[in-house]
This record gives structure tokens, sequence and C-alpha cells, in this order.
């Protein structure tokens, strides 16, 4: 297909199948929309149906220039649909397929809007190979830290140097990655492939060479960070736009609340919100660990009768799947005893919440979204990372930008109840976390605003879409 020119610009966006890289995504697209210019969201099936069936009525009335379109999953009737590994298998063998056809339609039905420009994830780095053959331009977007793509950058020659071993671990003499002084290292069970004690699924996440393949290929590279929060990161490939934190860039822009909430994969209660009015400014502890971590029930228990030892006001997101896939149980009598104090739902308008008044700190398992919306906020907070990046976004959380602290494990792994109390209450009762944390908020929210640098070079790249 020659090169495209004479139509309008048309950009397609192809997000991998986790919620946190399609929430990003969705807000960089919404943003480009904004702007005039037609986008169309490619979802896999599974992921369409979960975002439409979860806020109808939102997606419903997006812009006209924003649209959502589907391939399909390639799954079998025996896969488990809501497997973020299944689906990152099978994408990948079918979507070289099923992606040309859908963007063949797509220009067969607009022949003055063809598609003219590619978004992929990086993680689908082969999105742009794709792109390219269709005569599109070709754009990479990074949803996590600026510094998760500069280690990623750096995967082929850590192997070659033998620094890294083929399963994607430190070699054993080795103890720490360092990029640069000013970015914090890696140990083992640190970097954005790490996957503690799962190491046939830490393969599929080790298999980073398509980032770097689509990092070369990328005409531009987009990063949902902004320059503020990682300069010496952002310093080490000055190629790449930091355009974050996207979800601001939205509210900053917008004004509207809640399109800072859409592309959820799950309902949201909004119940929380009400039941958060009722509480004092800064009392509420809020406790979520994203769409995918895990913990075994007895440190389940832990966390429930530690938070109950705290004594103070807790919103706690306990998703259906969060004991290991199973729904959580809670100690005999915990229900009845934290009802006066305690509120849990499935899954919060996490956005809207970390904006309450009444929230004081976020006990978080540190993901790339959680981690910019608390900064965002000016929120303190507790790490309990879980895999992948989220102990890298706990360095900077505690050791660079020092607004709050670990929460760390016993000799037999567990966070004990104890450790919970301790932590929360030191957290609140320093003064430097909160004081740090006000002033990030500042800084995220000047670079989203107009002449910051993160809404230059949002500006810099979609005046570059329209020519
Ligand atoms: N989230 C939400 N409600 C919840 C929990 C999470 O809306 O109850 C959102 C959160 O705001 C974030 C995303 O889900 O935008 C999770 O992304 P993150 O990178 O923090 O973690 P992941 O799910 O990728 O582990």
């Amino acid at each position: 297909m020659a090169a495209i020119s004479g139509n309008k610009p048309h950009v397609l966006a192809v997000a991998i199948p986790a919620q946190g890289h399609v929430k990003p995504m969705m807000s960089l697209c919404r943003q480009i929309a904004k702007h005039g210019i037609k986008v169309t969201l490619v979802n896999a099936q599974t992921i369409h149906n979960k975002i439409v069936s979860s806020s109808a009525a939102e997606e419903a009335d997006s812009d006209g220039n924003f649209v959502m379109e589907t391939v399909p999953d390639g799954l079998t009737p025996d896969d488990d649909p809501n497997s973020l590994y299944k689906l990152l298998q099978t994408l990948p063998k079918t979507m070289p397929e099923t992606l040309p056809e859908l963007i063949e339609r797509i220009n067969g039905e607009n022949p003055n809007e063809k598609i003219s420009c590619v978004i992929a994830d990086l993680s689908f780095g082969w999105v742009l190979e794709i792109a390219e053959k269709m005569g599109a331009q070709t754009v990479g977007f990074s949803p996590p830290s600026f510094a998760t793509f500069a280690i990623l950058l750096h995967l082929p020659n850590l192997i070659q140097q033998g620094y890294i071993d083929a399963n994607g671990s430190l070699e054993n003499n080795i103890d720490m990655i360092r990029l640069s002084d000013e970015i914090p290292g890696w140990r083992n069970d640190e970097f954005p492939w790490s996957i503690p004690g799962d190491l046939k699924h830490q393969k599929l996440f080790f298999n980073c060479e398509q980032s770097y393949k689509a990092a070369n290929r990328a005409k531009w590279l987009l990063s949902n960070t902004c320059y503020e929060l990682e300069p010496a990161a952002c310093d080490l490939h000055p190629n790449m736009l930091p355009v974050g934190p996207l979800h601001l860039v939205e509210t900053a822009k917008t004004q509207e609340k809640s399109r800072s909430n859409s592309g959820n994969f799950y309902p949201l209660d909004t119940s929380c919100l009400i039941w958060l009015d009722t509480k004092p400014p800064a009392s509420v502890i809020y406790v979520s660990f994203g769409s995918l971590a895990v913990f075994s029930q007895q440190q389940l228990d832990e966390l429930a009768l530690g938070l109950e030892l705290s004594g103070r006001a807790f919103l706690w997101v306990v998703r259906r799947d969060l004991a290991n896939g199973l729904q959580a149980e809670f100690p005999d009598g915990f229900l009845e005893r934290v009802a006066r104090f305690g509120k849990i739902v499935e899954w919060a308008p996490q956005d809207e919440v970390l904006s309450h008044p009444a929230v004081a700190c976020f006990v978080s398992h540190c993901g790339w979204n959680s981690t910019l919306e608390g900064v965002s906020k000016g929120l303190p907070y507790l790490c309990w990372p879980y895999f992948a990046d989220q102990a890298h976004d706990e360095s900077y959380i505690c050791d660079k930008w020092e607004i709050g602290l670990r929460i760390d494990c016993d000799e037999n792994r567990i966070r004990s109840r104890y450790e919970i109390k301790k932590k929360i209450d030191m957290v609140l009762s320093e003064s430097r976390f909160k004081e740090n944390a006000l002033k990030l908020k500042e800084t995220c929210a000047k670079s989203v605003s107009e002449g910051g640098s993160s809404y230059k070079n949002l500006m810099t790249f979609i005046d570059h879409l329209r020519k």
C-alpha cells in the first residue's frame, strides 16, 4: 500500500490486553481525538466487552472522533478469557492476520480517512511492522515508567555482557544493575519482566525483544510520565517524549472527572464515594492492588487484621480473584468488627477516590498508573509491590521521591498485621512524606498545564499528526 496523503489524519491505536496498559492508551487516544483527529482504539474482543459492559453509558457518549474496534481473541473455548498470559500468547499469533483485515475494512469504509498512523504499545512492537507495510506512520507508546523503558532497551547488552541469564535473572555474582547514579537500581525480582516464583510466565514477560525492535522502528516514541518525575531516565533516551501523567492531562484539560475513570475492565462501585463523604479530611487509608496482583489467604488475613489493628477508617478494594484467583475470605467476625470504619468494594473509581479529601494515604502495589494517580494527588504511599516494574516504582516512591515507606515481609515472606499497623502509623505521623508528596503533585500539575513539559511534548506530537 502506498503512503497515504491527502486524507484526513486517522490514528489507529493498539493496546496490550492489560488494564494498566489499556487505560493510559485510552487517555492518549481521547487527547488526540479532542484535537479533532479521528482515533480508532483496537482491543481484543474480550477486553472490549469488559470495557463496554463496565461503563456502557460512558463509552457511548464518547467524542465523535474516538471509536473503538475489536479483533478476535484467538482463544479456544477451553481457554480462560480472563488470563492475561493466555491473551499475550494468542494475540501475537492471530493479529498479524486480523489487524490488516481490520485496517483494510476501515480504509474501505472511509476512503477519505484511511489509517495514517498506528500507535502501538511497545510490548506489541510487531504491530508497527504491520503498520509500516500498510503505509502508516509508526508510533510506540510506553505506559510504564521511563526507567522501565530504559532498562528494556539495555536488555540485549545486559544479556550479551553476561549480567542477566536466559531466564531474566541476575547472574550469581551480581546484585544490582544501575543505569545511572540518579536512577534507582534493579535487584533480582525488580525487573519489568520479574514474576517472583513463576519462571514460566516470567519467560513470557522476558521476551522484551519486541519493545526493543519497536523502539527502533517507531518514528515517534511516547511515554506516560513527565520529565520532572524521572529526569535522569528521560535524559538517557531524549528521542522518547514524556507526555504524562495522561490521566491528569485528561482531567486538566476537560474538567471531566469521569473521563479518567474510563477503560475499566470491572464495573465501578461508586458507593465508596458516598461513604468517603461521611469521613473527616485525611482520615481514610485507601488500599488497592490494581488488576493483577494476587495473595495467599494467609496474607489477606494479615492485611485484614492489620487494618483492623490500625483502628483507622479504611477503603479496601478486594477484587473477586484477589485470593490467588479465588474469592477472598475474611477472618472470623472481621466484617462485623470493622463495619463502623471499614468499607470494602470490588473495584473503585480510583482516580476519584484518590482525589477525595478524606483519603490520607494509599497502600498500593505500585503499578505505574496507580503510582502516577496517587502522586498527582499529593498522597503519601505504603508500598506493597507484587511483580514486574512495581518493585522499581517502589524505589522511586521510597528512595528517590521520599513520599512513602515499604511494608516489609517477615522471614516467612508475609507482611504481618503488626508491620502493617506500624507503617500506617509512621507514614501518617511523619509530615515529610505528605510535604514531599504535595510538591510532586504541583510538579505533575505544572507539567501537564499549558507551557509545561508534557503539555508541550503532547502538542508537538499532535501538531505533527495534523500535518
Ligand atoms: N483501578 C481502578 N479501580 C480499582 C483499582 C484500580 O480504577 O479499584 C485502576 C487504577 O486507577 C489504574 C489501573 O486500574 O489506572 C491499574 O493500573 P496499575 O498500573 O496501577 O496496575 P496493574 O493493574 O497494571 O497492576
